[in-house]
């Protein structure tokens, strides 16, 4: 069954080059206006083991090709992505709920992701090393890990997903990607222009259903060597221990800071802690998680954050002139209530928004929101909101702006607004995140820049972004040689 809102999508499992649909199927559901948009497989256990075989079963060839034909086969993929823009795009909108200017940026940057792997395939080099003994020549080099396992959430369902899977197919892995069940329309299409680049069957393996049914199945599996996870900390959590013993690459939930010290540029404070906001309506892992303003400042900040809020227009994805879509699904629609909510009844102050907009088309509508005087220890700021919602905290000075970003559970993205660079560093140091961004919001990031959770938090482990995916989908080998005489 299919909706009118979506271009010709072929659904389905595609596991060793065939397409196939269980019995069993899962609805997709327009957020926007609660229609369902088409049926996708809910396989079993499985029907992921099918797809674990089929992928072991291409490794040894795929892992053989010379590197040069798989850069080219990314090449050729990025093409295929780039000519289904449009319908690529229209379909993500449809299904996630997020415009379509940012459906389209997100599937332009997933075709440059193939590019970007391409080009980097062919520069990733072993090593030769000194030996103590004259007499050994030591070297390194890069292979393949074998069978990945790659589970990806619904909040950026192309992007992600790329992040892995052009790093993982040109270092010569073959794949197992379990997509959020939400957003496997998406994930179809990307398989669609992916196998018609001619990418060897079996080297990408699709399955959809429940993650806790067939992603687990991909991460127990003996035949998986390696898995690369996107998602919320507690399933990333689970999975960790579930994938005990192999390589995995972990990026999880956040919940950054922004800071903005009394010298800082508020205009550019506020429209970066707005954007980290509004963007994809806040369901981004490096969104703006709270705003911690110097007392002097905080007044103006709110005002100007405010007013930023009003310039947002909530309604139609796919209408030209919105700017913020709906929320993706009700349970985050209800998270995002409860913590507003909860807040406002501990002493908070809701400045503007604050509401669900049901009358826009369907109750995941929610008002990009400004809340003040929020404390620490609520649940807005403690926890990953994962709405467009701007908790703002006062702070006194630096020494407890720097306490305040240390009691963050998370450790993925921060912001420091100030003038003086040498207190920007000096922060940066400081806080145990993985990205801090001075004089710019928390989620700004290139996709050839290292991306990941700082130790010791709940943002996951590992980097991904450029060749840091390249070498971390890959193991050093080192081969040493007796030489004669
Ligand atoms: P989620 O953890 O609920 O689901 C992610 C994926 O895991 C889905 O495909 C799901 O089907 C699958 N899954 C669920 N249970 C599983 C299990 N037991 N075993 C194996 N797989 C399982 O996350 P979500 O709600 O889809 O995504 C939002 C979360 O992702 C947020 O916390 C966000 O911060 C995080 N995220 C992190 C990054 C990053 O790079 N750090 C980027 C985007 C999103």
């Amino acid at each position: 069954m299919r909706n009118h809102c979506i271009s010709e999508v072929e659904t389905g499992n595609h596991i060793g080059g065939r397409w196939s649909t269980p019995v069993d199927t899962l609805p997709v559901v327009n957020p926007a206006n609660g229609d369902t948009l088409a049926t996708v497989p809910r396989s079993g256990r499985e029907t992921a083991d099918e797809a674990v075989a089929a992928a072991k079963a291409a490794a040894k060839a795929w892992a053989a090709t010379p590197v040069f034909e798989r850069a080219a086969m990314c090449m050729a993929i990025a093409a295929e992505i780039d000519a289904a823009r449009e319908a690529l795009a229209h379909t993500l909108s449809c299904e996630q709920g997020k415009v379509l200017a940012e459906a389209l940026g997100e599937v332009a940057k997933a075709a440059d992701g193939f590019r970007l792997a391409a080009e980097l395939v062919k520069q990733m080099g072993g090593k030769t090393l000194p030996a103590e003994d004259p007499g050994k020549l030591v070297m390194t080099l890069r292979q393949p890990r074998g069978v990945y396992g790659v589970i990806t959430p619904w909040n950026f369902p192309v992007n992600i997903p790329v992040e892995y899977i052009a790093p993982g197919i040109a270092t010569g892995n073959t794949l197992v990607w379990v997509p959020a069940p939400s957003t496997a329309l998406v994930a179809c299409a990307l398989m669609a222009a992916i196998e018609k680049a001619g990418l060897p069957a079996g080297v990408l393996n699709l399955v959809i259903g429940e993650g806790a049914t067939v992603g687990d199945a991909v991460v127990v599996h003996p035949d998986v060597t390696a898995i690369a996870f996107t998602g919320s900390t507690a399933t990333g959590q689970r999975i960790a221990e579930r994938g005990a013993g192999k390589p995995l690459l972990l990026e999880l939930g956040g919940n950054g800071p922004l800071i903005v010290f009394e010298d800082a540029d508020l205009d550019a404070a506020a429209a970066a802690a707005a954007g980290g906001a509004f963007f994809n309506a806040g369901q981004v892992c490096a969104a703006t998680g709270c705003v911690l303003a110097h007392a002097s400042v905080v007044d103006r900040l709110c005002d100007k954050l405010v007013a930023k809020a009003a310039e947002q227009v909530l309604g139609d994805p796919l209408h030209p002139a919105t700017t913020m879509g709906p929320l993706n699904n009700a349970q985050v629609a209800a998270k995002v209530r409860a913590h507003v909510d909860e807040a406002v009844e501990q002493g908070a102050r809701v400045l503007c928004g604050g509401r669900a907009r049901p009358d826009l088309g369907s109750d995941l509508f929610f008002e990009p929101t400004v809340v003040r005087d929020v404390a620490p220890a609520m649940r807005l700021c403690r926890e990953e909101t994962f709405g467009p919602v701007v908790p703002v905290i006062a702070f006194q000075d630096e020494a407890q702006a720097l306490e305040m970003a240390l009691q963050n559970d998370y450790g993925l993205s921060v912001g420091v607004f100030t003038q003086d660079i040498g207190r920007g560093i000096a922060m940066a140091k400081a806080i145990p995140a993985g990205i801090v961004n001075i004089n710019a919001g928390t989620t700004w990031w290139e996709i050839h820049l290292p991306f990941g959770g700082g130790c010791g938090k709940k943002s996951g482990i590992g980097r991904l972004g450029g060749m840091h995916t390249l070498e971390a989908m890959t193991e050093i080998k080192m081969i040493t040689v007796t030489l004669p005489g």
